[in-house]
C-alpha cells in the first residue's frame, strides 16, 4: 500500500490554495464542498474564483505566495503554472508539517485526491496511487452506474438510528446481522422510494422483534471450495458467502488473492500447521468449527480446490451433522480442472482418453502408497495425482513396472492457475528427474496420459512448458533461485489435504 486512505474532516479548517486558474477553481470547489475555510493566494483570478471572493466564500489575497501564508493551515494545494514555486511551497509545507499537494506532481504530494463517487454521507474514493488517474475515473463511472443515487439517503437514515440500535442490541454479531436485514430488506426499499415515515415505522417494528426474540442467533458453517488459486475461478456463491462470514478458517492452499476477498473485518484463522507449533488435529478443528457456529457466527471453512476432492470436507460435515450445526457446501474448481485448463491439457479427448482418474499420492503412515496400480494401466485413461510430488519417483516406477509405456507423456504443474505457474512436460520414464532438476515444489499436480502431448499446441497461460531434460542454462527461462510459495504457506497443513507432506 503506497498511500494510507483517510477521510479528512475539514469543516471550518483553514486551507490554502495557491494559484488562480481553472485547476485552482476545481480544488477550491472541492474544499468548499467539504466546508473548509479557504484562503486563495494568486496574482490573477479565474472568473468563478473572483465571484466566490466577491461573495465572501473565500479569502482572496492578491499577491505572490510568501512563506507565512502557510501559518495555521491544515493543508495547502499548489496549483500555479510555476513548477519551481509549486515545489518551494511543497518543501516549506513539509518542513512545518502542513499537508501539501502539488497538482499533477505525485512526487511533490504528501496527499493525493482520489476520484470520488459522492452519495453523501456515503463516499467512495478511488485512487491508482497517482499512477493512472484515467483508470480511476473509468472505474468511478462504473461504480456510479452500480450505486443508485438514493444510497446516500439510506446512509443518512442508518446514521440517525445507529446509536439507538447500539443501545438495544449489544452483541456486535447480532447487530451486524440486524443492519444487513434492514439495509437489504423492505425498510431500505421504503427509504429509496422516499417513504420515510413508513420506513421508520417498519424499522421500529423490526428492532422490537429483534430485541424481543430471545433466540440466540443461529450460526452456520459454509464449506467453501476456494479453487486452485486464481481468484477469478471462485464461484459467485463462494464470493457471496465469503463476504458475509464472521470468521474464516483457511488451509495453506488458499491463495492470498482469494483470502483478500473475505470480508475485511472477518476474523481469519489459519489452520495450517506452523513450524514448531502444536498441530491442530482434525478432531480439534471439527470442535472449533462447532464452537464458533455455536456462538452464532457464520463460519467460512475455506479449502483449496474443491472441498470434496481430497479435502476431508466430508469428515468435517459429519461432525457438524452430529452436533446439529447447519451448513452449506460450495464446490470449487479442483486442482485437476484448474491446472489442466491453465496448462492446456484436456483431461479427456476423443482421440486420446476416455476416462480420468484422480488419485492421492499421499503415503500412509507406514510409508506405503495404497494404490491399485493394475487399474491405472490403460493407455486411454488420464491419471491425475494429487499430493504426488514427494512420491513421484515411486509413482512413475510403479506405473512402468505394471506395464504403462515408458514414453507415456507426463506433466507436472506447480502453482497452477497462478501467475507463477510452472509446467514441466516430460515422459513417464523422465518425469521424476525433470521435476527434480526444475526444483518444483508444493503444491504440484501430476498428470499422466496421452492428453499431455496437447500441452504444447494448447499453451495459452504463463510460461511455456519446460521440456524434458532441459537445463536451466539452456532454457532461457529465468527461473528464480527460490521458488516463491504462497506468502502465508510456511509449512504443510495439519491434514493431508493441504500439502505434499
Ligand atoms: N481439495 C483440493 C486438493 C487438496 S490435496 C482440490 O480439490 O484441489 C492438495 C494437493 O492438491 C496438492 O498437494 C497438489 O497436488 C494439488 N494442488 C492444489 N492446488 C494446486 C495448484 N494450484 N497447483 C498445483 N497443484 C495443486
Amino acid at each position: 500500500m503506497d498511500y494510507f486512505p483517510i477521510f479528512l474532516k475539514l469543516r471550518n479548517q483553514h486551507c490554502l490554495v495557491v494559484g488562480g486558474g481553472d485547476v485552482a477553481t476545481r480544488k477550491v470547489a472541492s474544499l468548499l464542498a467539504a466546508g473548509a475555510d479557504v484562503t486563495l493566494v494568486a496574482t490573477d483570478l479565474a472568473s468563478q474564483l473572483a465571484e466566490w471572493a466577491m461573495e465572501g466564500k473565500i479569502v482572496f489575497v492578491p499577491r505572490k505566495f510568501v512563506s507565512t501564508d502557510l501559518c495555521g493551515k491544515r493543508l495547502v494545494i499548489a496549483a500555479t503554472s510555476d513548477s519551481a514555486l509549486n515545489l518551494q511551497i511543497f518543501r516549506e509545507a513539509e518542513a512545518i508539517g502542513v499537508l501539501a499537494n502539488v497538482v499533477d506532481d505525485p512526487d511533490a504530494c504528501r496527499f493525493i485526491t482520489p476520484a470520488i463517487v459522492d452519495r453523501s454521507p456515503l463516499m467512495i474514493a478511488i485512487s491508482s496511487g497517482g499512477k493512472a488517474p484515467v483508470l480511476s475515473r473509468l472505474l468511478r463511472q462504473k461504480i456510479e452506474i452500480l450505486i443508485p443515487a438514493t444510497y446516500g439517503r439510506l446512509a443518512g437514515f442508518a446514521g440517525n438510528l445507529r446509536a439507538r440500535v447500539k443501545s438495544r442490541i449489544t452483541s456486535p454479531g447480532a447487530r451486524r446481522r440486524f443492519w444487513e436485514s434492514i439495509l437489504e430488506g423492505p425498510v431500505s426499499e421504503k427509504v429509496f422510494n422516499g417513504q420515510d415515515s413508513e420506513a421508520n415505522a417498519l424499522f421500529d417494528t423490526s428492532l422490537e422483534q429483534q430485541v424481543q426474540s430471545q433466540a440466540r442467533p443461529q450460526g452456520e458453517v459454509y464449506l467453501i471450495g476456494a479453487g486452485p488459486g486464481d481468484p477469478e475461478l471462485l464461484t459467485l456463491k463462494a464470493l457471496r458467502l465469503m463476504q458475509q462470514s464472521d470468521v474464516v478458517l483457511y488451509d495453506n492452499l488458499v491463495s492470498p488473492q482469494v483470502l483478500d476477498l473475505v470480508r475485511r473485518d472477518a476474523k481469519r484463522i489459519s489452520v495450517a500447521k506452523k513450524k514448531g507449533c502444536h498441530t491442530l488435529s482434525q478432531a480439534d478443528l471439527n470442535r472449533e468449527l462447532i464452537r464458533l457456529a455455536g456462538e452464532g457466527n457464520r463460519v467460512c471453512r475455506l479449502k483449496g480446490g474443491d472441498p470434496f476432492v481430497f479435502g476431508r470436507g466430508g469428515e468435517e460435515l459429519v461432525a457438524l451433522v452430529e452436533a446439529n450445526v447447519p451448513f452449506q457446501v460450495v464446490p470449487g474448481i479442483s486442482a485437476a480442472n484448474g491446472c489442466a485448463a491453465y496448462a492446456g491439457i484436456p483431461l479427456t479427448h476423443r482421440d486420446y482418453a476416455d476416462s480420468v482418474t484422480f488419485i492421492t499420492g499421499h503415503r500412509k503412515n507406514n510409508g506405503d502408497l495404497d494404490i491399485p496400480w493394475f487399474s491405472l494401466v490403460n493407455n486411454r485413461q488420464t491419471l491425475v495425482f494429487y499430493m504426488g510430488l514427494s512420491s513421484l519417483r515411486l509413482i512413475c516406477e510403479q506405473l512402468q513396472s505394471h506395464g504403462l509405456a515408458l514414453d507415456t507423456p507426463a506433466a507436472a504443474v506447480q502453482q497452477g492457475t497462478l501467475e507463477n505457474q510452472r509446467l514441466v512436460v516430460s515422459r513417464l520414464c523422465d518425469l521424476a528427474s525433470d521435476v527434480e532438476s526444475a526444483q518444483l515444489c508444493s503444491p504440484t499436480l501430476i498428470i499422466v496420459g496421452q492428453v499431455v502431448q496437447l500441452a504444447e499446441t494448447l499453451h495459452w497461460f504463463g510460461k511455456p512448458a519446460r521440456a524434458s531434460n532441459q537445463t536451466d542454462d539452456a532454457s532461457g527461462n529465468d527461473l528464480p533461485e527460490a521458488i516463491p510459495l504462497f506468502a502465508h504457506a510456511h509449512s504443510f497443513s495439519n491434514n493431508h489435504s493441504a500439502g505434499e507432506a
